[in-house]
């Protein structure tokens, strides 16, 4: 590789030793073991065919992929199912309707404990309802719902009549909402009068409302009772749930749908820009979400309790709290509100009162338990756990070691879980068994998935070098398109590298071959011509005991071209005197090395993040570089930015 085109990879920081062996218990029962890669190796699309018969199809299917349009992808094309029959019926059919689907736990305390057959009766009236109010097969459905069991009522209702679901995050503005309804022409949306969120009634009504004022093609709102808050009605237009479903029959005959029949639509989290309509279909989708929750879970439905901590609202919910879990038949938790209401330990003490064995929660959330402080997890009993998850942004080494030692006993291994909207499940992460795995790492493409790194020039670089994360081969959950615009489907993802699925994620190879991430490209930072990514510099300063949380941003710099500024949230007690900031900067240049040294340091209070937990840095980037703050939009809360730039000016 001659210079000019190494130049723009990124350079490989960080070193992190520590290693963690698999539990010998673990390794013995393993639902997957070692030879799931060589066998996928071997034979890919053997290896998903043999996936695919997870599922009950109605004609199974005899083609596997269909890669003769690239990068349109058929799988399992001539194969015919009903999603929402894979999800509920076939279990109660197989005698374990009286199994736990879902412990419901409200905010308030109130809980509600849903078996197989009794979410079979309630998917049932659901589908007649909808179908009563004149949805039928290939009518899009806009879902915005507080996190309660009829929000998974209602996306496998519309999975079991063929009706592509848009969940849209209940948490989402007006504006947003009505975009989203517009894009995918919805003409029904199914919401709540409201949600319970840090004690508080959270009104949804209202925000549909305005959002059917401006799309008139809005026909019909089913609305689910929660907080009994009040709500403004529309007699021709707006329906009760409880009514609709009341006069339903409690059963359904499923129909089959071909395997490539649109599931659902789903918007990206905007961290990076206008969210895109990711589309997702139904075989090859449900495929990769079930073998992937058996497989990096290690999911033993008859005894396990899972739980993910997402919003339905977002692909994790998606994948991994309706699709993966209920396909495979899982016990699981659902809670519907914030994790410090009505007091910091309520998601341990969650944890102790089921008995959950399975946490898959987001970098995020492990580090305000952890800027919280152990104290908390310490006064509950969490001996329970025996594998833990992580999912949404790079985890920092030391949080991972954090989760290990104060949630995990020292003994659950982690799955640094790496995927996006657009792949639909999860490409890269350990697998429990079988991974000795390392902190801050995915590590590995899991069986029959296919991703690498590479330069800017699209080439694979060796061990020890960085570059852009790219998937080589297609893969059965993959997105199909973005709705209504396929060239913008191709131009984001395809266009970049020659036949290979463009990530948008920095990464590196370590000298393992293990596969490290490193943050968005667009974050990337350029010093001095040398590319840094956030992740290490981030992680370097969470490793310093002072810091709690980190962000990085690269702002112009006359004689380097990009300097480091770093905004970080110290821990509890912590005085942010200069002394401590000039000694995180030396802190980040011992640990790195002095390139990745931060030319400024503020301490902040909060971070800029999207309703998803995500840092967004490009606010930070207007702040270091003194400009007017940019779309503040996807932000969870808007009012960060003002705490931030008040702090800046002083
Ligand atoms: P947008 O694409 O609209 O900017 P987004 O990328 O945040 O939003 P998602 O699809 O929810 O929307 O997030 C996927 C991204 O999250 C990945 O591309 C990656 O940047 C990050 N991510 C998710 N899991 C991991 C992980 N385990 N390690 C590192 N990064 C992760
Ligand atoms: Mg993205």
């Amino acid at each position: 590789m001659s210079e000019g085109e190494n130049r723009e990879s990124l350079e490989n920081l960080l070193r992190e030793e520590r290693r963690f062996a698999p539990p010998a218990e673990v390794t013995a029962n393993a639902n997957v073991k070692a030879d799931a890669y060589e066998r996928a190796a071997a034979d890919r699309l053997g290896f998903w065919a043999e996936q695919a018969r997870r599922l009950s199809w109605e004609t199974e299917p005899t083609e596997v992929l269909d890669w003769s349009n690239p990068p349109f992808a058929k799988w399992f094309q001539d194969g015919r199912l009903n999603v929402a029959y894979n999800c509920v019926d076939r279990h109660v059919e197989a005698g374990n309707g009286d199994r736990v689907a879902i412990h419901f736990e409200g905010e308030p305390g109130d809980t509600r404990t849903i078996t197989y057959a009794e979410l079979q009766k309630e998917v049932c009236k659901a589908a007649n309802a909808l179908t009563a109010l004149g949805v039928s097969a290939g009518d899009r459905v806009a879902v915005y719902m507080p996190m309660i069991p009829e929000t998974v009522i209602a996306m496998l209702a519309c999975a079991r009549i063929g009706a592509p679901h848009s969940v849209v995050f209940g948490g989402f503005s007006a504006d947003a909402l009505t975009s989203r309804i517009q894009d995918a022409d919805a003409r029904v949306v199914i919401t709540a009068d409201g949600g319970n969120r840090r004690g508080k009634p959270n009104a949804l009504k209202p925000v549909v409302d305005e959002a059917a004022t401006r799309v008139p093609s809005v026909e019909k709102v089913l609305v689910v009772r929660r907080t009994g808050q009040e709500v403004a009605w529309n007699d021709d237009r707006d329906v009760w749930w409880h009514e609709a479903l009341a006069d339903q029959p409690d059963t359904h005959t499923p129909q089959a749908f071909d395997a490539e029949h649109p599931l659902y639509i789903l918007y990206t989290s905007g961290t990076t820009g206008k969210p895109k309509g990711i589309l997702h279909t139904s075989g090859g989708y449900l495929t990769q979400a079930s073998w992937t929750h058996h497989a990096v879970f290690d999911l033993k439905p008859e005894t396990d309790v899972y739980w993910c901590t997402a919003d339905v609202g977002w692909v994790t919910g998606h994948s991994y709290i309706v699709y993966g879990p209920l396909a495979n038949g899982a016990t699981q938790v659902m809670y519907e509100g914030t994790p410090d209401t009505p007091h910091k330990g309520r998601f341990w003490e969650i944890v102790q009162k089921y008995g959950v064995t399975i946490l898959y929660a987001a970098p995020t959330a492990i580090r305000t338990f952890m800027k919280w402080g152990d104290d908390i997890p310490k006064q509950f009993d969490l001996s329970s756990l025996r594998i833990l998850g992580s999912v949404g942004e790079p985890i920092n080494p030391e949080a991972w070691i954090w989760y290990r030692e104060a949630i995990g006993g020292g003994k659950a291994p982690i799955v640094d879980t790496w995927w996006q909207t657009e792949t639909g499940a999860i490409m890269i992460s350990p697998l429990p068994g079988v991974t000795t795995t390392k902190p801050g790492s995915a590590q590995r493409a899991l069986p029959g998935i296919s991703a690498t790194v590479v330069d800017d020039q699209g080439h694979e670089v060796g061990n020890g070098q960085g570059g852009y994360l790219a998937l080589t081969e297609p893969w059965p959950s993959m997105l199909r398109t973005i709705w209504g615009d396929d060239q913008r489907f191709i131009d984001t993802y395809w266009s970049r590298f020659e036949g290979k699925y463009f990530a948008g994620d920095g990464a590196k190879k370590d000298d393992d071959g293990d596969i490290w991430l490193l943050g968005r490209v667009d974050d990337v930072m350029l010093v001095s011509g040398h590319n840094i990514s956030t992740t290490e510099v981030e992680s370097a300063l969470v490793s310093h005991p002072a810091v709690a949380e980190a962000a990085v941003v690269g702002a112009k710099d006359e004689t380097t071209g990009q300097s480091i500024a770093a905004f970080v949230i110290l821990r509890g007690s912590v005085d942010e005197s200069g002394d401590l900031l000039s000694e995180l900067r030396d802190h980040v240049g011992k640990t790195l090395g002095p390139i990745a040294k931060p030319k400024q340091v503020m301490a902040v209070t909060e971070l800029p993040k999207t309703r998803s937990g995500k840092i967004m840095r490009r606010l930070l980037r207007d702040i270091a570089e003194g400009r007017e703050v940019g779309d503040v939009t996807t932000l969870a809360d808007a009012s960060v930015m003002d705490l931030i730039k008040a702090r800046s000016q002083k």
